[in-house]
């Protein structure tokens, strides 16, 4: 394998979430409808009926051009793409050939530029039923005409980790721009990847192509579809990447082909052998004018532009101090974002009428936040299935939680239960901590006793601590905060049984 180099492209189709389909008025949300239910002449093709585009769909799609540092083309059309199947009614599927909405740009991963070679906007098919056992198909046509964005990238991923996060952080686009759901698992997010290998040395990228070098023959690509999660991305592309690489060890010849993964097996499967676009005979689409974006229209479409994760990703490590790792995490989704700025906004500005509101104290009350989103806030989430914005917790009351555990009132353990109950119930953190009886003993007399009468409970384990035994003080740690019922400060009972038996 090591002769080899692996090169792999990516198509991502993604069904935007308008209000209506793509080229009809038929409501573009057939959740849960009856088949063949939410469909009208023009999205079953009737012979007259004449299709209209959808302007928001065009207007998302340049949207995340925009995101996507894309060119946009000022003159667009439509193309007919003719096949025939019979989830298509028309025959054909309106999409888009030579001239893309969108075009050339990149979407960063690990610091990588991944250049994107178009986007462009189509609709999408209907769905065929297979009923076992039945000598017959079932065809659903209310998905016929859903608008479908389209977003190719340069073939210049080169192992299937890559083109997994590639993949996860273009979700992440079409989820913080809120124009597609863009959930795998339900289709509304479609990866394909096309794979070849070649051998190191033998081929060279032009004009965005690979090219053989001298009289090498370059392997055909596959296509690979049926995709249905993240981690089908990464397996699938393995999978393939090995049996193309058998199958040359093995002096088989490659043809270029598209092949479905298949869950179960954890294989690829051949489905049919490649088409090229000629195949297609796309033309322009004599119902639907060309299109002219105009400066107007992009510099309108700009304003609604967020901040992307990328952009919050690198700006949650300048401006709170945190780690690549948890800033990933947490500008991973838009509301779990939004509520980390918002608690530690609340926290900074806590600090501020403290009069400690020094880098030192907000960053690690950034880290505070970080910490108690990803490891205790995020077990409830993940055992309940939960995500951020179906909580009870306010980003106001998360923020006095972790004042509270900052300024030492409750201590860790105490603070896992209070955190527990706000899960359960909500409400606020002091409240909570009072009724529960949970306040940290601040009180520092108190703590001495306890420490003294340990100190003479255990005089055994005291002498084996003066001989140098450092482990045994974890055990009278231990035994005061039980003594305390668990509220007093470990650290200071620690500093206090040191300081005494000495
Ligand atoms: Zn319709």
């Amino acid at each position: 394998m090591d002769k080899f180099d692996v090169i792999i492209g990516l198509e991502i189709h993604a069904e935007l979430k308008t209000k209506s389909k793509m080229f009809c008025p038929c409501d573009n949300d057939s959740h849960g409808a009856e088949p063949n239910t939410n469909v009208c002449p023009i999205c079953l093709a009737h012979p007259g009926t004449l299709p209209v585009a959808n302007k928001q769909a065009i207007e998302w799609t340049i949207l995340v051009g925009l995101a996507l540092n894309c060119k946009i083309n000022k003159l667009s059309k439509f193309d007919r793409k003719n096949y025939f199947y019979p989830d298509l009614p028309k025959g054909y599927q309106i999409s888009q050939f030579d001239l893309p909405f969108v075009y050339d740009g990149y979407l960063e991963v690990d610091g990588e530029k991944i250049d994107i070679t178009r986007i462009h906007l189509e609709e999408d098919t209907g769905k065929l039923n297979h009923p076992a056992g039945k000598a017959y198909s079932l065809v659903d046509y209310n998905r016929a005409g859903t608008p479908l964005m389209e977003m190719v990238t340069e073939p210049v991923i080169h192992d299937a980790q890559t083109a997994k996060k590639f993949c996860q952080l273009y979700q992440q686009v079409l989820r913080y721009l809120d124009i597609s759901n863009a959930d795998m698992e339900k289709g509304e997010m479609r990866c394909e990847a096309n794979v070849s290998i070649q051998e190191k040395g033998k081929w060279k990228y032009e004009d965005g192509l690979i090219k053989p070098i001298g009289d090498y023959q370059l392997n055909p690509k596959v296509e690979l579809k049926n995709i249905n999660s993240f981690r089908a991305v990464e397996k699938a592309i393995e999978y393939e990447v090995r049996r193309q690489f058998r199958a040359l060890e093995e002096g088989e010849k490659l043809v270029q082909e598209t092949r479905g993964w298949n869950e179960d097996k954890e294989q690829t499967i051949r489905q049919r052998v490649k088409e090229t676009s000629a195949d297609y005979r796309y033309f322009p689409d004599p119902d639907l004018p060309p299109i002219n974006i105009t400066d107007e229209m992009i510099d309108n479409i700009k304003t609604q532009l967020v901040e992307l994760p990328i952009q919050k990703y690198k700006r949650f490590q300048s401006e709170y101090n945190l780690s690549p790792n948890d800033a990933e995490i947490l500008v991973s989704d838009r509301n779990l974002a939004e509520f980390t700025e918002n608690t530690i906004s609340e926290l900074h500005a806590w600090v501020q009428t403290n009069g400690d509101d020094d880098d030192k104290s907000k960053n690690r009350l950034a880290k505070l936040t970080s910490n108690w989103l990803i490891s205790e806030l995020f077990k409830h989430l993940k055992t309940d299935n939960l995500s951020i914005k179906d909580i009870k917790i306010t980003p106001g009351n998360f923020a006095e939680l972790i004042a509270m555990i900052f300024g030492g009132k409750v201590n860790s353990s105490a603070a896992q239960i209070i955190l527990e109950e706000m899960y359960r119930v909500g409400g606020d953190p002091g409240d909570i901590m009072k009724a529960l009886g949970l306040e940290q003993i601040q009180d520092d007399s108190h703590m001495e006793e306890i420490v003294k009468e340990l100190i003479n409970k255990f005089p055994e384990q005291v002498e084996q601590y003066k001989a140098g035994k450092e482990a045994v003080l974890q055990f009278l740690v231990g035994q005061g905060m039980a003594a305390s019922k668990g509220k007093a400060n470990p650290q200071v009972l620690s500093e206090l049984f040191k300081k005494i038996i000495k």
